[in-house]
Formats: C-alpha cells, sequence, structure tokens
C-alpha cells in the first residue's frame, strides 16, 4: 500500500551528486520525503515536523560512510532518532507492584479495550510474574461490561470481585481493596467505566476512585487506529487524573502506529504495552524497534 521510505530515499539520492558528506540541501530533500511517510503513517503534523527539524540538525555534515548509500544512511538516522523518541522507560513492561496488594487503575474511553487489555495483563502477571490478581469493574452503567470480566477471569483463572448490585464505584474500590487486602492478593485491578467522549462526571468519578485508593499504576488503554483522537484523549486523561503509562491497543490492524510517536513526543508518557489481537494473550511489551521499523515501513 504505500511506497518503502528507504526506496523513496534511494530514488531522491539517485539524482544527487555522491559527496562525502551529507550536504544541507542532501538532507533537506531526504527529509521532505521522511516527512511524508510519518504523516502516512498517522504521525500527527506538528509532531512529524518538529521530529523532522531534530532529524536535519543531526544528519547535516555526517559524512557518508563507504558501505552504505546516503538513503540508507538516513534511513538509519531517521531509525535512530525514532527508537530515541519512542523509547520511554528501560523497562516497560515491568509495572510498579510491590507492597502488595498494589493497585492498579484502567482507564480510557468505552470500545478502547479496556476490560480486555485488563483481564489480558491479569494473565500476564500470574503467568510470567505468578502474582495473584484480582479484578474489579466498576462500570456501574453497564452491567454488560462487569459481566465481560467476570466472564474473561472464569477463562484466564483469574478471580474477580463479586458484583454486588448498585453499589457505586468509590464503594467498589474500597471493597476490592478490603478483598485484596484479605485474600492476600499481590494486585488488585480496577475496570473503570468508560465513555463514548470525555466527560466531566467520567472523570470526577475517576478522580473519586483514584484518591481512595491511590494506584501505583495508571494505564490509560486507547485505540492506537485512532491516531491523533488517542493523543487527545491521553492529554485529558493525564491532566485529570495523572497517568503512568499508556497502552495502545488494535496494533494488529492496518495503521503504522504512528500514534505512538505523536503519544510520546505529545504527552511525554512511556507506552508499556500494545494490544495485538482480540486473543487473552495479544498483549506484547511496547518495542521501540518494532514501531519505528513499521513507521518508517
Ligand atoms: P472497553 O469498552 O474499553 O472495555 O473495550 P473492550 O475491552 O470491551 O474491547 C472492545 C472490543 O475491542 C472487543 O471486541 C475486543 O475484543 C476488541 N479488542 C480489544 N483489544 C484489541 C486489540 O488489541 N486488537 C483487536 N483486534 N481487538 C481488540
Amino acid at each position: 500500500m504505500f511506497e518503502n521510505l528507504s526506496e523513496r530515499l534511494s530514488g531522491v539520492f539517485d539524482r544527487l551528486t555522491k559527496q562525502g558528506a551529507l550536504s544541507e540541501d542532501d538532507v533537506k530533500t531526504a527529509l521532505r520525503e521522511v516527512r511524508v511517510a510519518l504523516l502516512e503513517a498517522d504521525v500527527s503534523l506538528p509532531v512529524a515536523r518538529e521530529f523532522v527539524k531534530k532529524v536535519q540538525d543531526q544528519a547535516t555534515g555526517q559524512a557518508v560512510t563507504r558501505s552504505v548509500t546516503p538513503g540508507q544512511q538516513v534511513v538509519k538516522i531517521v531509525h535512530d532518532a525514532l527508537v530515541d523518541t519512542l523509547t520511554g522507560e528501560e523497562d516497560p513492561g515491568k509495572l510498579k507492584i510491590d507492597n502488595p496488594p498494589a493497585p492498579v487503575l484502567m482507564v480510557g474511553l468505552q470500545g478502547g479495550g479496556k476490560t480486555t487489555t485488563t483481564a489480558k495483563l491479569a494473565k500476564r502477571l500470574k503467568e510470567k510474574e505468578g502474582k495473584r490478581v484480582l479484578m474489579a469493574s466498576l462500570d456501574v452503567y453497564r452491567p454488560a461490561a462487569m459481566d465481560q470480566l467476570a466472564v474473561l477471569g472464569a477463562q484466564i483463572g483469574v478471580d474477580t470481585l463479586p458484583i454486588v448490585p448498585g453499589q457505586k464505584p468509590v464503594d467498589i474500590a474500597k471493597r476490592a481493596k478490603q478483598q485484596a487486602t484479605m485474600g492476600g492478593y499481590d494486585v488488585y485491578m480496577l475496570d473503570t467505566a468508560g465513555r463514548l467522549q470525555i466527560d466531566e462526571v467520567l472523570m470526577q468519578e475517576v478522580e473519586d476512585v483514584r484518591d481512595v485508593v491511590k494506584p501505583r499504576e495508571t494505564l490509560l488503554v486507547v485505540d492506537g487506529l485512532t491516531g491523533q483522537v488517542a493523543v487527545e484523549v491521553a492529554e485529558e486523561f493525564d491532566r485529570k487524573i495523572g497517568i503512568s503509562g499508556v497502552v495502545l491497543t488494535r496494533m494488529d490492524g492496518d495503521g503504522r502506529g504512528g500514534a505512538a510517536l505523536s503519544m510520546r513526543a505529545v504527552t511525554g508518557k512511556p507506552i508499556r504495552f500494545v494490544g495485538l489481537g482480540e486473543k487473552m494473550d495479544a498483549l506484547e511489551t511496547f518495542e521501540p524497534e518494532r514501531i519505528a521499523g513499521r513507521i518508517l515501513g
């Protein structure tokens, strides 16, 4: 579907005279192509501009290594700069869940993949780290969402907090904390209610829950295919709630993953995991190298 950036750049450089070092004009010409590739990968315009500027300063004047073409060299510089920007934490998959029971708050819009991701992450903590996990749904508006978490819990062998109809989110959170403490759980995960859009009532509710449980991690789950919207959602949640990381879902889709770059550049928050499908195993630790490769095509 997309023309590969390396191919595009070799085309550009074929038309340029080969010199000993990358001249400002060479770099400028090449970076125009890079900017187009970034925009096609759904990186937002201001982020693409800023990124290209940074790379331009790095690349200009660099000696061209004999073993590679100037085009390949610019691709390498761009690739390394992408990885650099995308890298947020040394070990993004390592959650801060010492001092049991550690509360983990899952937040995001409805349909972003929050409930699925909660269960995927619980399974991962159980299987990879041997943690005892309790999950609780705070979605008092959609009984189906509560049932969905219970069904997933049964499927992956992770306990869920029994549903008590009519309880408020804050009270469910308190009950989860109590049960996690008494039951000797390492982690309790709270799957908050989502909305179709950000609204004040939703935010206030999540803030109240946050103040009660004081989460060790607050993970925002967003659909990676929604690009700029995902970034705006992250900014808003971070401003109001304070997030410790992001999970980008639907990265198994057609998207080129540019949202990841915008997300890092705009919010400064680390991307911790990516969702790669509907199955309970389809969750991976975020790997900057992989996304960089995908953005470049
Ligand atoms: P919530 O409303 O945020 O809790 O969203 P759900 O967890 O219910 O997910 C909504 C839909 O997206 C479900 O059909 C999930 O199976 C699907 N989904 C979640 N994560 C992924 C993912 O990483 N890839 C794909 N392809 N589908 C996903």
